[in-house]
């Protein structure tokens, strides 16, 4: 086949965490990617109006992230246009930049089971070649009701096999308000970062 494979990973990343890792060291495996690109969301559609790190805050920490691996890529697609940061543009903007290769977005479960709310759903399956899927706990995905909703879904997802992992951003940020142990959860990098500036010890922005 020709051109490249291109994963591309949509996230909030407050903070980025194992789990984030794991599934972007998975995919590039099982998916057979050569490239894949972190895109850090500004200010998610679905996330208005809860608190977040600032943008340079977070963008610090993908950074440290994408530093550790030769294949894996920031882009900063997301936070030079103005917002809204719909996937649908990014994807779209993405293959323009690479119009021989092959786009193949990168989520968790729980992701795959809301895209039917995320903007122009079927669009974006349309855009992207492949869709790269990993489980989450929870995460109650029928791949036969969501491709009634947005036919030509199943054809499009890979599900990529890794163990499922009960670690979330939320439960990260709540541990270290509480002062229990979190630092195993995150890449060496992003704990260090954390602990140094004194990240999440606060609730409010
Ligand atoms: P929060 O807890 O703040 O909602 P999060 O841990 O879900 O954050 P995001 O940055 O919102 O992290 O996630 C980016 C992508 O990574 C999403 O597609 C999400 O589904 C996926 N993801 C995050 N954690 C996991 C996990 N434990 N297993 C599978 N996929 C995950």
């Amino acid at each position: 086949m020709d051109g490249m494979r291109i994963g591309v990973f949509g996230g909030t990343f407050d903070p980025p965490h194992l789990a984030h890792r794991i599934l972007a060291a998975e995919a590039l495996q099982q998916l057979a990617l050569d490239q894949l690109v972190w895109v850090l969301t500004p200010d998610p559609p679905h996330k208005q109006g809860m608190s977040i790190l600032s943008l340079e805050q977070r963008l610090r920490m993908v950074e440290a992230v994408t530093h550790e691996d030769e294949e894996f890529e920031l882009s900063k697609i997301e936070i030079d246009r103005p917002p809204p940061h719909y996937a649908l543009v990014t994807v779209t903007l993405l293959q323009e930049q690479h119009p021989d290769d092959h786009i193949i977005y990168l989520m968790g479960g729980d992701s795959l089971r809301d895209l039917p709310t995320w903007h122009r759903p079927l669009e974006f399956v349309q855009t992207c070649a492949e869709i790269g899927v990993m489980r989450r706990p929870g995460d109650q995905i029928d791949l036969a009701e969501l491709d009634e909703i947005l036919p030509g879904l199943k054809r499009k997802v890979r599900i990529v096999q890794a163990p499922l992992l009960e670690i979330s951003a939320t439960d990260i940020r709540k541990r270290i308000l509480e002062g229990r142990t979190y630092r195993y959860f995150l890449p060496e990098a992003v704990w260090q970062i954390i602990q140094q500036e004194g990240y999440y010890l606060d609730s409010t922005p």
